[in-house]
C-alpha cells in the first residue's frame, strides 16, 4: 500500500492520497484549456463579425462603383442619343462639350466606331498633332476598363458603337473611401487574377482574409476584392495564451517541489510511526515501570506496566497530581513528604524504597529511580522515574529471615535434645537404682508388723513414682534416638490411658474433668504407640493449660471413634477460651506460642507424628465454645503386618 499523509481536518483525522501534489496540476490544466477553448471560440466569432464586416464593405463599395460606371454610361448614352439625333460629324464629335467634359472628368479616350467597326472619331488624339508623339492612354499606366453604348443607323439598324476608355485606378482613388482604403487592401481583378487596378502594391497575403463581388454589367468580367489590413491573431498567438504558458510552467514546477515535499514528509512520518511502534512495544515489554511527571508532579506519562503495577488503566493516571490514588491511606503524609522531595530535585540518586496500594488492596512495595526529564532545548520539564516491583523480592527475604531464624531455633533445639538425650542417659541408672533400692527395702519390711502403714505407703509411692520417672526418661531417650516409627498394633484406649498417667499430676493441679469416650468395637489400629501416645499427652497438656484460668467447670472431652473409611478418629475437645479464630496450619508454625514459657514445638511436632502416620491434624472452634483438636490414624488393612503382642502402656512397665 502506498504511503499516505494523514491531517487532521477539525480535530478529525484524515487520510490523504498520495497524489496530493497532482491536485493543483490538474485543476490548472483544466483552467488552462478552459481558456483555450474560450480563446479559440473568439477567435472564430472575431473571423466570422470580421468577414461579415468585411462583405458588407465590399457590397456597399460594389454599389458606388457601380453607380459611378452607371452614371459615365448614363453620360456616353446621352453622346449616343446626340451622335443619332443630331446627326453629329466627326470634327463636331472631337470638340462636343459631353466629349470634353467626359474626357476630363472620368475618360481616358472616347472612340466612335462604324457599324462596319472602323474608327470614325477618337479623342483625344493617340499622336500628338504638335510633336507627332504618341501619347499615352491613361495617366495612371495602369490597366483601363471601358463602356460602350451601340449606335443606332438609319431605319433603327446598328450604326455603330461608342467606346469610352477610363482608368480603373482613377476609379478606385475616386470613389474608396480613406477609411474603406485604410481598413482594406482593395484590387480590381479579372477573371484571370489579373490586377486590374489596386489601391496597395504587390500580391495578396496568403494569411489575409479577402472577398471578392463582381462588378455587375456595368465592368462584366471584373471582381472587386477586399484584403482586410487587420489580421484576427490566432488564439494560441494570444496574451492570455502566453500568460497561461507561464503559469503552466511554474504550477508544473511548483507540482514538482510539492511531491518531492509529500514524499519527504510521508518517509518522516512512517518513519515516526515505525519509531513509536517501537517505542510503545518496548515500553509495554518492559517489566520496569516508566512514569514522567511535570514540574508540578502531574503525571504526563506511564507506560503499561507501571500502570498494571498498580491495578489501573495508564489512562486513569494521566493527567493526575498528587495525592496518588495509589498511595497507601495510612501513610498519606509521609508520600507527600517524598513527593515534596523529589520534586525539590533531592531523590536519592541510588533510587528510593515506597509502598504503594495495588486497586485491589494489596500492597505493592516498589524501587523507584528519579531523573530530570528535560526536552530537546536541554530545559528540565519534569522528573522521568523507572519503577521496579520489589514485592516478591521483599517477600523472599522475609521467608528467608524467617528461615533464618527457624535454623537458629533448631538448632538451639538441636542442642537441648543432645542435652536432654544425655540427662536421660545419666538418670536412668540412678532412677533404676532409686526403683531397686526402694523394691529391696520394700521387700526387708514385707511381713514385718512394727512399720507403721504410712511408711509403707510412702514407699510403695516413691517406688511407683520413680518407676514414673524412669519410664518418662526412657520415653525421651526413645524419642530423641528414634529415627522411624515403629508401627504396631495398637489399643488406643491403652494409648491414651497411658497418656493420662503422664499427665495425672497436671490434670489434678489444674482441677480439669477428664471425659474418656470410647466408641463401640474399634478396628485395631497400625502406630508407634509412644509417638501416638506423646500426640495424645501434648493434646491434653494444652487443652489443660487453656483451661488453667478460666472459671470451672474445666472439662476435657477425649473421644475415639471411626473417621473416614479406613481410619480411626481421636478428637480432643476442651470448653477453654477457643482458638480465637486462629488455623490449624498457623498454631502448628514452629515456635508458635502464646505461653510465656511455652517453646511453640508441641503442636508442631504433634503433626509431624500424625502425618508420619499418613493422618491429618485438624483444628477449630467448637460451636457451644472451647477448642477441637482431633487426628486421624490408619486402620489395620488385610496384609498389615501383625502385631501379636498389642501395646500395653498402662504404666506396668518396669524401669
Ligand atoms: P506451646 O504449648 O509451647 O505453646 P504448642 O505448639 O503446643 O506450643 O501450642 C501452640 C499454641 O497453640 C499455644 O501457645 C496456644 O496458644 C495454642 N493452643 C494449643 N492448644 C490450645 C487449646 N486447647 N486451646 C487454646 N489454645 C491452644
Amino acid at each position: 500500500m502506498p504511503p499516505q499523509l494523514r491531517l487532521k481536518l477539525f480535530g478529525t483525522p484524515v487520510r490523504l492520497p498520495a497524489s496530493l501534489w497532482a491536485w493543483p496540476l490538474i485543476l490548472s490544466l483544466m483552467v488552462v484549456v478552459g481558456v483555450m477553448l474560450w480563446l479559440r471560440s473568439h477567435e472564430q466569432a472575431s473571423l466570422t463579425a470580421q468577414r461579415e464586416e468585411m462583405i458588407s464593405d465590399a457590397l456597399s463599395l460594389e454599389a458606388q462603383l457601380n453607380g459611378r460606371l452607371e452614371g459615365e454610361l448614363a453620360q456616353l448614352g446621352m453622346l449616343a442619343g446626340l451622335i443619332n439625333g443630331q446627326r453629329l460629324s466627326s470634327d463636331a464629335f472631337s470638340t462636343h462639350p459631353v466629349v470634353l467634359d467626359g474626357l476630363r472628368r472620368f475618360w481616358v479616350s472616347v472612340t466612335w466606331l462604324s457599324e462596319a467597326g472602323r474608327i470614325r472619331a477618337h479623342q483625344p488624339p493617340e499622336v500628338n498633332p504638335v510633336d507627332g508623339t504618341r501619347r499615352q492612354l491613361s495617366d495612371d499606366g495602369g490597366l483601363t476598363g471601358h463602356l460602350s453604348v451601340p449606335l443606332k443607323g438609319q431605319l433603327d439598324r446598328p450604326g455603330g458603337l461608342l467606346v469610352a476608355r477610363f482608368s480603373a485606378a482613377a476609379l478606385l482613388r475616386q470613389k474608396v473611401p480613406w477609411w474603406l482604403a485604410s481598413k482594406y487592401d482593395i484590387r480590381l481583378v479579372d477573371v484571370s487574377d489579373t490586377v486590374i487596378a489596386a489601391t496597395v502594391e504587390g500580391p495578396r497575403d496568403a494569411r489575409q482574409a479577402w472577398y471578392r463581388v463582381g462588378l455587375g454589367p456595368s465592368l462584366p468580367d471584373a471582381w472587386l476584392e477586399l484584403s482586410a489590413r487587420d489580421r484576427v491573431t490566432p488564439w494560441w498567438r494570444t496574451l492570455p495564451m502566453a500568460l497561461m504558458g507561464g503559469f503552466l510552467c511554474l504550477i508544473g514546477l511548483a507540482s514538482v517541489m510539492l511531491r518531492k515535499q509529500m514524499r519527504s514528509v510521508t518517509r518522516a512520518e512512517e518513519a515516526w510511526r515505525t519509531e513509536a511502534a517501537w517505542r510503545t512495544a518496548m515500553e509495554d515489554s518492559l517489566a520496569v515501570g516508566i512514569r514522567a511527571r511535570d514540574l508540578e508532579g502531574r503525571l504526563v506519562y506511564v507506560n503499561k506496566t507501571m500502570a498494571d503495577m498498580v491495578g489501573r488503566q495508564p489512562e486513569e493516571l494521566v493527567g493526575l497530581l498528587p495525592p496518588m490514588p495509589y498511595w497507601v491511606p495510612e501513610e498519606m503524609d509521609q508520600s507527600m513528604t517524598r513527593h515534596l522531595r523529589n520534586m525539590a530535585g533531592q531523590a536519592p540518586r541510588g533510587g528510593y524504597e515506597s509502598r504503594w496500594q495495588h486497586a485491589d488492596g494489596r500492597i505493592v512495595e516498589v524501587m523507584v529511580y528519579e531523573a530530570p526529564l528535560v526536552d530537546a532545548q536541554g530545559a528540565q520539564i519534569g522528573w522521568m522515574a523507572s519503577v521496579v516491583n520489589i514485592t516478591e523480592r521483599k517477600h523472599l527475604e522475609e521467608r528467608e529471615r524467617r528461615q533464618m531464624e527457624a535454623m537458629a531455633h533448631h538448632a538451639r533445639l538441636t542442642m537441648l535434645g543432645e542435652v536432654a538425650s544425655t540427662l536421660a542417659h545419666e538418670l536412668n541408672q540412678p532412677l533404676s537404682a532409686i526403683t531397686s533400692y526402694n523394691a529391696g527395702v520394700l521387700n526387708a519390711l514385707a511381713g514385718r508388723t512394727d512399720v507403721p502403714e504410712p511408711v509403707i505407703k510412702a514407699l510403695q509411692r516413691q517406688g511407683e513414682q520413680a518407676g514414673a520417672a524412669a519410664r518418662i526418661v526412657k520415653r525421651i531417650r526413645d524419642f530423641l534416638t528414634r529415627r522411624e516409627p515403629q508401627r504396631e498394633l495398637c489399643d488406643l484406649h491403652a494409648v491414651i490411658a497411658s497418656a493420662l498417667s503422664l499427665l495425672k499430676r497436671d490434670i489434678e493441679r489444674h482441677q480439669v474433668e477428664i471425659v474418656h469416650v470410647s466408641g463401640d468395637a474399634l478396628p485395631p489400629v497400625v502406630a508407634d504407640a509412644v509417638l501416638i501416645e506423646q500426640v495424645v499427652a501434648n493434646l491434653v497438656r494444652n487443652a489443660c493449660d487453656a483451661l488453667s484460668l478460666q472459671p470451672q467447670p474445666r472439662r476435657v472431652r477425649i473421644a475415639v471413634g471411626p473417621g473416614e473409611p479406613g481410619t480411626v478418629r481421636v478428637e480432643v475437645a476442651d470448653n477453654g477460651p477457643g482458638l480465637g479464630g486462629q488455623s490449624a496450619a498457623s498454631l502448628c508454625e514452629p515456635f508458635f506460642t502464646t505461653k510465656s514459657e511455652g517453646m511453640g514445638m508441641g503442636l508442631a511436632i504433634c503433626r509431624s507424628i500424625v502425618e508420619l502416620h499418613y493422618g491429618a491434624l485438624e483444628a477449630h472452634d467448637a460451636p457451644e465454645g472451647g477448642a477441637v483438636f482431633s487426628f486421624t490414624l490408619p486402620t489395620r488393612r488385610e496384609g498389615d503386618e501383625a502385631c501379636d503382642d498389642t501395646c500395653d502402656h498402662t504404666g506396668e512397665e518396669s524401669a
